[in-house]
Formats: structure tokens, sequence, C-alpha cells
């Protein structure tokens, strides 16, 4: 049964067992595997289209190369679900445009080579599949356009990159459930038994709600004592056109400067280095791009690449996308009911890392939804903020500090 589009709160059936803030692509992934719990999900959604804010603009990339092992475990997870997709949503023809081209952090320097490879070695030890250190011939054979001098490379075949479109359609077509577009949600209340959704085309009563409304998902807590701690930051990438792009090259991180690139149909796709995230007001639809993007991302490929002189200098096409999302302050996810309000729930502040995620995410959230069942220790709660453990910043993350850029 295919997500139902109403027109009006009050149209609904019956009164939502859950309500979903946000139809982005952790808002689907949340009323998708809710919907499977047998839950009646209502999706309201503040735009006149489903998951036109951030998750469309992202870079497409999924890997499980991760420094800490609860941060493994629900990528491994998510990659998985996107690899049987079509399995996931019934219908085998729906795959989720997964092309495990591997993702590859390589370095020129011999102090960050050794870095690499001692966390390989740790990776390996927490469970990460598929995961080795690359030098020498067996590099340079792996990754022909590398400049001569790269020492050594992580590299995981199973990284690799997904078609958000695909996916969006995939949960689309099976959803049981209904989305209201062009409502925006104020204001969340507990209530007895559930809570109240003030939004802008009145209040709506559900047994619980759901806040996936990414980089605007901060606002919605205010009044809540216990919320969760989250920035929200931007990011952008260049999507390019050029000729002789090999459309197998690996996703290319160059760790001593910190730029990426990855191949794209007809050409690539590239985030500049950056010293540190650019944090911006919460709330933010359009943020503007930084001036000059285009040839700042070429200089920070070209050390590692050298062929993208080649490729800058005979440019087809050339296109920046610019988006904010929320980032928490340990950079790892946000799954789980608010410690003060157990009826409201976040899946949130994944940083740049939603689409890779949000599978594992929205079926972790949809159990504890069901089975009214929440575990305060989780390394993914609310609770972490709050309750005076020592949080441990994910280090394969952005910087979680502020930058002038
Ligand atoms: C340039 C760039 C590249 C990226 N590359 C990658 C990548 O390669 N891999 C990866 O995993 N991630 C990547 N990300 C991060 C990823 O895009 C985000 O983590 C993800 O899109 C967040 O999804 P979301 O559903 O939380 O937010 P969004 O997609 O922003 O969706 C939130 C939705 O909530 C709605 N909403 C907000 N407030 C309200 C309200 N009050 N009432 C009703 N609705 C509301 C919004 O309109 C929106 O539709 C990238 C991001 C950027 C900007």
């Amino acid at each position: 049964m295919p997500l139902r589009i109403i027109q009006e709160p009050d149209q609904l059936r019956s009164r939502p067992d859950v309500v979903v803030i946000g139809s982005g692509i952790v808002g689907l992934a949340t009323a998708f595997f809710a919907s499977r719990e047998g839950l009646r999900v209502l999706i309201i959604e503040a735009m006149r289209s489903p998951t036109s804010l951030t998750s469309r603009r992202s870079g497409e990339g999924v890997r499980a190369q991760w420094e800490l092992p609860h941060n493994i475990a629900i990528a491994q997870e998510s990659i998985a679900l996107y690899k049987h997709f079509g399995e996931l949503v019934g219908d085998p023809a729906n795959d989720a445009g997964y092309r495990p081209i591997g993702y590859l952090y390589a370095s020129r320097e011999p102090h960050a080579a050794a870095a690499l490879k001692a966390r390989v070695e740790r990776q390996a030890k927490v469970g990460l599949e598929g995961i080795e250190y690359l030098e020498g011939a067996a590099l340079h054979d792996k990754a022909p356009l590398l400049a001569p001098d790269v020492i050594g490379a992580s590299f995981r075949r199973g990284d690799g990159v997904i078609s958000i479109d695909r996916i969006i359609a995939g949960y689309k077509s099976t959803m049981d459930a209904d989305l209201v577009l062009d409502t925006i949600v104020h204001a969340i209340k507990p209530d007895a038994g559930g809570v109240i959704i003030e939004s802008s085309r009145g209040s709506i009563s559900a047994g619980a709600v759901v806040v996936a409304a990414g980089a605007k998902s901060i606002g919605l807590f205010n009044g809540f004592a216990y919320a969760p701690v989250m920035k929200t930051a931007k990011s952008s990438i260049m999507r390019v056109k050029a000729e002789g792009i090999p459309a197998d090259h690996p996703t290319t991180i160059d760790v001593d400067i910190g730029s990426f690139w990855r191949p794209d149909e007809g050409g690539a796709r590239i985030t500049a280095s950056f010293s540190g995230t650019l944090f911006v007001e919460d709330g933010v639809d359009d943020p503007a791009p930084e001036p000059g993007y285009l040839n700042h991302a070429m200089a920070t490929v070209m050390p590692m690449t050298p062929r993208w002189k080649h490729w800058s200098e005979n440019l087809l096409d050339s296109h920046l996308r610019t988006g904010t999302f929320a980032v928490s302050e340990d950079g790892a996810p946000v799954i789980g009911p608010l410690p003060d309000a157990p009826n409201v729930y976040v899946n949130g502040g994944y940083g740049g890392h939603g689409v890779m995620m949000s599978p594992g995410g929205g079926r972790r959230l949809s159990k504890m939804l069901a089975d009214g069942r929440h575990d305060p220790a989780d390394l993914f709660s609310v609770e972490r903020f709050h309750d005076g453990r020592k949080l441990v910043p994910e280090a394969m993350t952005i910087h979680l500090t502020d930058h002038p850029n």
C-alpha cells in the first residue's frame, strides 16, 4: 500500500499512534519502519513536496568506516538494509541504487598513513567487516589515478553510494501511512496518554511524536528540560560534469587536506577541504554557498588525484548544493525519547551522515515505539547529554568546533 497524501489533518481516519515531524530521509525511514510495526503513522511536512530540504542535497555516500563501535554497527546495519532494499520494500525492481565502489581514506604523510593503519586494526577488532589497509602496489593498483607519493590508505569495498530518489520511491511505494504537506509544526505539548502537536493547520492529538525535522529539530525542543544537545551546521557539495572520470573509482578522501570526491553519472561530486564545521543559525532553508567554492574544490582534490587538473580545465557543467543539518555534541545520532517526556522522541543529530545511518536509526526507533521499551544507557539515547556520563566524540566526523571559514 503506498503512502497516502492527505489534504487536511482532519481527514485522518483515526488518531495516529505516532506523528513523525519531517519527511526527510530520517522521517521517511522512521515512518516506514513504524508502519511495518503495525503503528498508525502520520507524517507532517512543512514544505509542499516531501523530502525536499537537505536529504536531496546530500552526496548519497554510505560508509561503515567509523571509529566507535556503535557508529560502525548502525552504519553496517543500514548499508545491509540498502543492499537488500528491494526485498525490504517488497519490490525487487526497486533497489536502492547501491554501488559498493568503496571509500578510500588516503595519505601522503608517513605519520598519517601509520595512523590509518592503526585505525584499520582497531576497526577490524570491533567488528568492521571488509576493512583493509593498502600500501605500495596494492594501493596504486586499486586506484591508479592516485598521485605516486600517496603512501597508504584504508579501504572498504562495501562502502559506496546509493540513490536517494530510489530510496524515497521505495519507502513511499509500500508505506502504510499518511502524509500531510504544507503544514508547519510550531510546538509539542505532552498530554495524558500522548501528545498534542500544534501546527499551522490546528492541533493534532497522537499517542507519540518523533521529531525528525533535520536542522529545524532544535527549536521544537524549546520548553523541554532534557533536550538533545545539537547544533546546526552547513555543508556543500559540488557536482561537476567532465569526460573520462571512471565510474568505478573509489570515493577518495584526502586525510591530509580533508577533501572528498567520488564519481557520479558523467562526472563527480566534490566536497572541498574544510578546517571544521560551519555552524549556522537554526532554520535556514537555503544557506548561502561559500564564495569561490568551485576553484577551492578543484584545488583541494588535485594533490591526491592529479588528473583533476585536466578534468577541471575541461568541465562541461558544475552545480553547487549547500544544505544544513543538525549535528549532536558527540557526532553520533540521537535516537530515543526525551527523559522528561516519554511520548516525545527524537531521531536526528546525524550530522553529515543521515542518509547512511537512517535505516538503522529508523528501525531502532520504531522498535522503541512499538515495544514501549527504551534503554537510557544506550549510546544513542538523549540521556547521554544529561546523566553526567563522559561523551566520546566520533573521530571520523566533522570537527565539532566553530570556525570562520
Ligand atoms: C552537502 C551535503 C552532503 C551530504 N552528504 C551526505 C552523504 O554523502 N551521506 C550521508 O549519509 N549524509 C550526507 N549529508 C547529510 C544528510 O543529507 C543529512 O544528514 C540528512 O539529509 C538529514 O535528513 P533529515 O531527514 O534529518 O533532514 P531533512 O532532509 O532536512 O528533512 C527534514 C524535514 O523536516 C521538515 N521540517 C522541518 N521543520 C518542520 C516543522 N516545524 N514542521 C514540519 N516539518 C518540518 C523539513 O521541511 C524537511 O523536509 C550531506 C549533507 C549535505 C548538506
